[in-house]
């Protein structure tokens, strides 16, 4: 399978690219991102032949009909690391929660939030390209919580890879940054800043952008990447969990094959549900796509109304923060799909240039015959998380907000899928509070009543950070950062 862009080919970049360079190289033309040029069929054939496949099995049967150009036992070696969850034989388990609503659970891997089910093998296909290669790159991450720990998770100790991270100081909760600052290994580095998240992310974009920086690393032998979520190495991955989830349902007795159902996906940058939308056009059997959002409800808007405006508008903290976000870069790729690449190109740079844009009524049309969406502001979220408890679910804030969309944004009975993207220990304060009323400073008060008043216990890799030794201690301000990372390099 090769790769395009979404806002077509200026003569200098190459017109398609393989995988493995989609990935390296994920900046083209007029600052498009590259998309499969085309889709396998994965629809009731493929299904039924993958209807009692374990989670490794059909992930690699979905990769092998996207024709990659990575090597069978690399990929092999990708997906065992599906094998640390916490049920090696089912690492997404589907729950039943209520009447036809079923919760997909994303987070049972080593950081406990859905970013793993990417990064995890997306660290081994990355390393072992750069080894084919014998090349060396630098992976620069900015983080406001889920995506340093899973990067560095996946990376450490990897070859041919060095990491560094930035996170707000202050920023995250105590939980996101035991788990970095406690990483021990010689490839990795973790960079406090005193600032908040648009600071780290406009040093990570600074950073990417620099000629200086870029030479300097050259002069090293290092080339620069960024394991962010648009790259389709991420992506790809992401669409097998919505197939095996439908699959779930069937042995479980909930749907029979070829019934339709609703996924119903918490989004912010919009990965997870662009791989619903590709598992949905390659075939599974979907009612529509529900987009859930907290009051950074810029999806919201643009589904229920073609208008995407930036004008005036700044992200609102929210007690589901994974989901602050305004610039959500993935729906790119639906547009480039369902408009082609001229009008791809033309709204983006609206969007560049004059900071919104408004579909038409035609394409208004067509995203709603694919997605609705609702957003849930945090006292509701609270209501659905206490509600949810006292039936028998313990849910973090992101998985909430799509219980407010299973309300709202479906006009049939059908099976719904949500997709739950933390466990209740990555924001664990907000959960607290949500039970008792209680306001907890600090994480491990909060984890300690959640388990009493759940009857549960603090799983051990949570409990463990708490006595890990800090072995990244660097703080720094805002200009710093550039010295900083050269230093470790
Ligand atoms: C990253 C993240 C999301 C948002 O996912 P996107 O793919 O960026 O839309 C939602 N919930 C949690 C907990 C996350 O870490």
């Amino acid at each position: 399978m090769k790769f395009i862009e979404t806002r077509g080919n200026d003569g200098q970049h190459p017109e398609k690219v393989s995988f493995s360079e989609a990935i390296l190289a994920p900046i083209s033309s007029f600052g498009g991102i590259y998309s499969p040029e085309s889709l396998p069929d994965l629809g009731e054939t493929f299904l039924n032949e993958q209807l009692n496949s374990d989670y490794k099995t059909l992930a690699r049967a979905v990769l092998t009909a996207f024709d990659i150009d990575i090597k069978a036992e690399i990929i092999d070696k990708a997906l065992s690391l599906y094998d640390t969850f916490d049920d090696p034989s089912n690492p997404v388990p589907v729950v039943k929660v209520k009447d036809d609503l079923y919760v997909s659970e994303l987070w049972h891997g080593p950081t406990r939030a859905f970013k793993d089910m990417a990064l995890q093998p997306f660290g081994t296909v990355l390393s072992s390209i750069a080894q084919d290669r014998n090349e060396h790159y630098l992976i620069l991450t900015a983080t406001s919580g889920d995506t340093g720990p899973a990067a560095l998770e996946t990376f450490k100790n990897k070859a041919n890879v060095q990491v560094a991270c930035m996170y707000p100081d202050g920023g995250t909760s105590d939980v996101q940054r035991l788990q970095m600052v406690t990483e021990d290994a010689a490839n990795l580095k973790v960079i406090g800043v005193k600032g908040d998240f648009d600071d780290t992310q406009n040093a990570l974009k600074h950073l990417l952008a620099s000629k200086a920086f870029k030479g300097t690393l050259k002069e090293k032998n290092i080339l620069l990447s960024a394991a962010n979520s648009v790259n389709f190495g991420r992506i790809i991955f992401q669409t097998i969990y919505h197939i095996h989830s439908y699959l779930e349902l069937i042995r479980q007795n909930a749907i029979q094959m070829g019934e339709k159902v609703y996924l119903n996906v918490p989004s912010g940058n919009f990965g997870n549900a662009l791989g619903s939308y590709y598992a949905m056009k390659m075939g599974l059997p979907v009612e529509k796509i529900l987009i859930a959002s907290n009051n950074n409800n810029i999806l919201t808007k643009l589904i229920n109304t073609g208008a995407y405006d930036l004008r005036d508008s700044s992200v609102i903290p929210t007690t589901s923060p994974a989901m602050d976000i305004l610039k959500s870069s993935n729906i790119e790729r639906i547009f480039f799909d369902l408009f082609g690449t001229e009008r791809t190109k033309e709204l983006m740079s609206q969007l560049d240039n004059d900071k919104h844009y408004q579909l038409s009524e035609a394409e208004l049309i067509q995203i709603q015959s694919i997605f609705s969406a609702d957003f849930c502001d945090d006292d509701e979220g609270k209501k659905y998380i206490k509600d949810a408890f006292s039936s028998g679910y313990l849910m973090d804030p992101h998985t909430a907000t799509c219980f407010k969309a299973y309300d709202t944004c479906r006009d049939k009975q059908l099976a719904t899928i949500v997709y739950s993207t933390a466990e209740w220990t990555k924001f664990s304060p907000v959960i607290a509070n949500a039970l008792t009323g209680e306001v907890d400073a600090h994480d491990i008060d909060a984890l300690k009543s959640i388990a009493k008043e759940a009857g549960i216990e603090i799983p051990a890799i949570i409990s463990g950070l708490f006595d890990k030794e800090i072995t990244q201690k660097v703080i720094i301000e805002k200009d710093e950062i550039e010295s900083e990372i050269l230093s470790f390099l």
